[in-house]
């Protein structure tokens, strides 16, 4: 339907873009919340879509919580959402161990506690996580202590990431038959008023550049976060929409498996990054132009109330 990409989407329009799809993925961060902050509009636009029959995900890079721990920060913001409704990247990537990888052995977790609580329901043991048991110690860096039954090395957003742990999964990862798998490569979380701390792909680099090899990445723009939702709940990606703040990620992601994209306002990327893709002219960038865009998703809130 989009003639041309990067269209402000309003008007008529709307609702004309609406009844072309049956499912919507929302990026959560910058979308439906910034922080511990609802987008103004947002529970209304995803409880209403959901009373007018449209199938709601939400799908996120943030590997620190479970899908559990997501539904209740959704619940407590007035979202209407169940747990199988969220797909974030603690989540994905225990599915991609398990059935993906099919693994047998343990991992050896740089990650949060919800990622190992994820490993743990898909029966995936791990080590690792919290701080390491012997950093600041002076001991041998090259024969640490390993677990022989790890089989993999996992990458997620970890605040007690150290050099004993970069060296760990360096020492797990001299091992060719060792799996690298991380959850995402943002490289940078921004906060308010400017503000940014590092992101997990700042983690994931340091333990690609040490073990000389480059991870499979769960998350978005990798079209298995895509995949993980349409296996299970069935999605036709011609009546799919995808929305979100970052060209880099979202709106790759949904270009990469061929659904309709909305870029909206509230987050990282703006319209002049968008319009700098297009005019480029290079393919690999075009997939970062969005189909539409909007101030902030409450726009769709008249075309979903009349
Ligand atoms: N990773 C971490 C650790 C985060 O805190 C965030 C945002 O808060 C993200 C990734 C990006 O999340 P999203 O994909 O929902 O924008
Ligand atoms: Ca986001």
């Amino acid at each position: 339907m989009a003639v041309s990409k990067c269209t402000r989407l309003n008007g008529p329009l709307i609702k004309q873009m609406l009844d072309s799809v049956d499912s919507v993925l929302f990026d959560c961060d910058g979308v439906i919340w910034r922080g511990d902050q609802a987008i103004p509009g947002a529970p209304d636009v995803i409880n209403l879509l959901k009373k007018n029959g449209k199938k709601v995900f939400f799908v996120t890079n943030n590997s620190t919580k479970t899908r559990k721990m997501y539904a209740d920060k959704l619940a407590l913001m007035g979202f209407n959402a169940a747990e199988d409704e969220v797909f974030g990247t603690a989540y994905c990537s225990a599915m991609y161990l398990k059935h993906v990888s099919r693994l047998q052995g343990k991992v050896y977790l740089i990650g949060s506690n919800a990622m190992r609580q994820e490993l743990e329901k898909v029966g995936i043991q791990q080590t690792g996580v919290g701080p390491d048991p012997i950093s600041g110690v002076q001991i041998d860096w090259a024969n640490v202590p390993l677990d022989p039954e790890v089989k993999a090395v996992v990458v997620g957003f970890d605040e007690h990431f150290s050099y004993m742990k970069l060296n760990r999964a360096l020492q797990y990862l001299n091992n060719p038959d060792c799996l690298l798998v991380g959850t995402n490569t943002d490289t940078r979380l921004p906060l308010e008023g400017g503000k940014a701390v590092p992101g997990t792909g700042c983690i994931l680099k340091a333990v690609e550049t040490a073990a000389q090899r480059q991870a499979q990445t769960v998350g978005k723009p990798n079209h298995f976060m895509y995949d993980c939702v349409a296996s299970q709940f069935g999605l036709d990606r011609t009546r799919c929409l995808m929305v979100g703040d970052r060209l880099d990620t979202d709106i790759l992601l949904g270009s990469n498996c061929g659904l309709k994209t909305l870029l909206t306002l509230t987050g990282v990327s703006t319209v002049a990054d968008a319009e700098a893709h297009q005019e480029s002219g290079c393919p690999k960038r075009l997939g970062m132009v969005p189909d539409y865009y909007v101030e902030s998703i409450a726009e769709l809130l008249p075309a979903l109330q009349g």
